[in-house]
């Protein structure tokens, strides 16, 4: 059989990230990103090997900007054998990627109520793609459907069960795909079958989570209901105290719009350094003697420590601590810092194999007699080629 080759597609509101991904190769044929959509700066970019392009699209909606990618596609003279869309919430109902018809769609827009600024994107896409393609296998992979196998007594939360049983008001989990392909990608690298293994997972990137998985299936997550639970983000708080919602309307009648936003866009590694948002910008400045900055990181990496301490309830043993995400894959400094509080796991690392593992580097870190630590650069893009792969008519 020929090389099949997929599109990934992950809309937002206002954009659509893509990669054409060919079945049997880890990087992207072409890759980019549709931009400012429904206004007069509409911009699609993309990037093929070391060639990079831009085209102007004003007005371009996301039907518009699929159109036009649909025709560069066409021009690099591969056939498309389905397309793949990220899906952020499948609440309860998927359990799995799911190809795309009609019931899909609709159980798609029941759960969007969880994710009310995610869900109604990809709904945009998902709808623009099938009219312009009808013909093609399309499939939803969702960032939470990996998680679906967590045990009740990770997922409930501590509140009135009608709550759960009515609204849906339970843990989910997001990041799925990363999770699952580095966990998949570590028992590669090690040697040992995913099916009798056990990983503690730190993904850091703009948004962070940290994840146990046994056997192939995630027993708990540091994400949430929604994805501003868990571990100090870019700009996103991670756990503050339930009562801090109610105390900021008491005290400075913020409204509960005022708060939300608060927590998700000027808190995080941005609100505790008054700074930036970016890890790097951090780092350099820590180094230049900025004290916020310098607080942001250790918050950032005691609370990351404490999540995977915790993680680690979920495990008979620890055959590896993974780290990813643009932060995990590169950041020497957050790794030590992060390891160095968690002695009583016996966590050590080698300074040097450290320094060593950036830029795409993959391997194992840990100090010689300690536990194993590898850093495993994600590809979600290839998680949901290969789940999309995998539901298509042979
Ligand atoms: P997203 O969640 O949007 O996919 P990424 O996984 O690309 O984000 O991660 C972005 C984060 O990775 C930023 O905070 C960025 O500063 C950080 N990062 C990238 N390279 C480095 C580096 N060399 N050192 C420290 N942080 C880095």
């Amino acid at each position: 059989m020929s090389e099949r080759h997929i599109l990934v597609i992950n809309c937002g509101s206002s954009s659509i990230k893509f990669a054409l991904l060919g079945e049997t190769r880890e990087q992207p044929l072409l890759s980019g990103l549709a931009e400012c959509l429904g206004s007069a700066d509409a911009l699609l970019r993309w990037q093929a090997g070391e060639d990079k392009q831009r085209l102007p699209i004003p007005g371009a909606d996301h039907r518009g900007a699929l159109a036009q990618l649909l025709a560069l596609i066409e021009r690099t003279a591969v056939t498309l054998s389905g397309i793949g869309h990220r899906v952020v919430h499948g609440g309860e109902h998927f359990t799995a990627a799911h190809l795309l018809d009609a019931p899909t769609l609709t159980a798609i827009r029941s759960v969007s109520a969880l994710a009310p600024l995610h869900n109604p994107a990809c709904l945009q896409g998902i709808e623009a793609a099938l009219s312009l393609y009808p013909q093609l296998p399309q499939v939803a992979v969702f960032d939470t459907a990996f998680h679906q196998s967590m045990p009740a007594h990770a997922y409930r939360y501590a509140v009135p069960e009608t709550l759960y049983r009515e609204q849906g008001v339970r843990r989910y989990g997001f990041h799925g795909s990363s999770h699952r392909y580095v966990s998949r990608r570590a028992a590669q690298l090690t040697g040992l079958p995913v099916e009798a293994s056990s990983w503690l997972v730190a993904h850091l990137g703009n948004g962070s989570s940290t994840c146990a998985i046994v056997n192939g299936q995630s027993l708990d997550t540091s994400m949430g209901m929604t994805p501003l639970e868990g571990v100090v983000m870019g700009t996103r708080s991670g756990d503050v105290d339930p009562g801090l919602h109610g105390h900021l309307m008491r005290t400075l009648g913020w409204s509960l719009e005022q708060v939300d936003s608060m927590l998700n866009k000027q808190s995080g590694l941005l609100g505790l350094s008054g700074l930036s948002n970016d890890m790097r910008s951090l780092e350099q400045a820590r180094l230049e003697g900025h004290p916020g900055a310098s607080l942001a990181i250790e918050v950032f990496c005691y609370r990351l420590a404490k999540s995977l301490a915790a993680m680690s309830c979920a495990l008979p043993q620890l055959d590896g601590l993974i780290f990813t995400g643009g932060i995990g894959e590169n950041s020497a400094l957050i790794r030590s810092k992060t390891i160095g509080h968690l002695k009583l796991l016996h966590l050590a690392l080698d300074p040097a194999a450290n320094a060593r593992a950036v830029a795409g580097c993959s391997g194992e870190i840990q100090a010689s007699g300690h536990p194993r630590v590898l850093v495993v650069p994600t590809n979600e893009e290839r998680q949901i080629a290969l789940d999309t792969l995998a539901l298509l008519p042979n």
